[in-house]
């Protein structure tokens, strides 16, 4: 595995790189999740047209300041970079890039990228500038990296949903492929905040999950029953929200439930708009998000 802090040992990798280059961003404290799309990356970098060849696996470690608010846990957000790097490299990364801020921002830099749609609510309402710095950060990899496919974990939804977006209107030519959220035995989402959970917080996390599989089965029977016509949403929220209410230690930031493309909050489930119940939870200062889809699989 090559390692490189800075841009030009990336770019001179790319390009004697084979394609298809397949590039995984994450901010460290890699855990079983990031592990997942790793190996989901290794499998999309395995171009069976080009004669046995194989496309290379590319992450990045940087955790970027620019996305942390002013009261926001940057300081202490986890570091272990040597735990990091055996994950890469047991996992048969071909390239890890894990730049300082300095080589990713001039220090009068004075562009960035907004989304001004879908980054509005949800994290974006309670992480003001978040996306901003989400979609800058995400577009100067791609400046960086150059991959033909970029994976990004469905636990983050509105990320995803957005990146799409930023990928879509600036007509970057990288395909965005979504890998469904690795979980604890419990259901709990993994995070690299797990770890800043109390003993209590995190006995009791997994709950979220369960309450959103119960909002899914909900709203698929509500579904069944209507047949072809619609189920409100109210009665299917108030629900949820109360099953993460009665969370010992929990307090809820947001709990939505949205078309999952837009992300425009829904009033009712129908046959072909595809819900989303999206929550986020604060225990103290560890803030966890998780969501779930609601369109019935029958
Ligand atoms: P992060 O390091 O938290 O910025 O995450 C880097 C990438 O890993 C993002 O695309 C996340 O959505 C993804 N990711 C984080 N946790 C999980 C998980 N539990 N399951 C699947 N993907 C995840």
């Amino acid at each position: 595995m090559k390692t490189a802090a800075l841009i030009g040992p990336v770019t001179a990798w790319r390009r004697r790189a084979h394609s298809p280059v397949v590039f995984v961003p994450t901010m460290g404290a890699l855990h079983e999740g990031h592990a997942a799309l790793i190996r989901r990356a290794k499998r999309l970098a395995t171009n069976k047209s080009s004669g046995g060849k194989r496309g290379g696996v590319v992450v990045s470690i940087f955790v970027n300041p620019k996305q942390f608010g002013p009261k926001e846990d940057l300081s202490k957000y986890p570091r272990p970079f040597a735990e990091d790097l055996a994950l890469c490299k047991r996992e048969g990364v071909d390239l890890l890039f894990h730049p300082a801020p300095a080589e990713m921002y001039s220090t009068d830099a004075s562009v960035a990228i907004t989304e001004s749609s879908l980054a509005l609510g949800l994290c974006g309402a309670s992480r003001p500038g978040h996306f901003d710095g989400v979609c800058t950060v995400v577009s100067m990899l791609f400046n960086i990296v150059r991959p033909d496919i970029a994976v990004f974990g469905e636990k983050d939804w509105q990320q995803l949903a957005v990146i799409r977006r930023m990928v879509r209107d600036l007509r970057i030519p990288v395909k965005i492929v979504g890998h469904p959220t690795e979980r604890e035995e419990d259901g709990l989402a993994l995070s690299s905040r797990n770890r800043l959970l109390s003993p209590e917080a995190r006995r009791v996390a997994p709950r979220i999950y369960q309450a959103l599989l119960a909002t899914a089965m909900e709203a698929e029977e509500a579904q069944a029953e209507a047949g072809t016509a619609t189920t409100s949403v109210s009665k299917v929220l108030k629900r949820l929200k109360q099953d993460l209410t009665v969370i010992p230690g929990a307090e809820i930031d947001y709990v939505e439930i949205v078309d999952e493309v837009t992300l425009t909050p829904l009033k009712k489930l129908s046959p072909g708009v595809n819900a989303r119940a999206l929550v986020a939870v604060r225990f103290d200062s560890v803030r966890l998000i998780d969501n779930l889809s609601l369109t019935s699989r029958r």
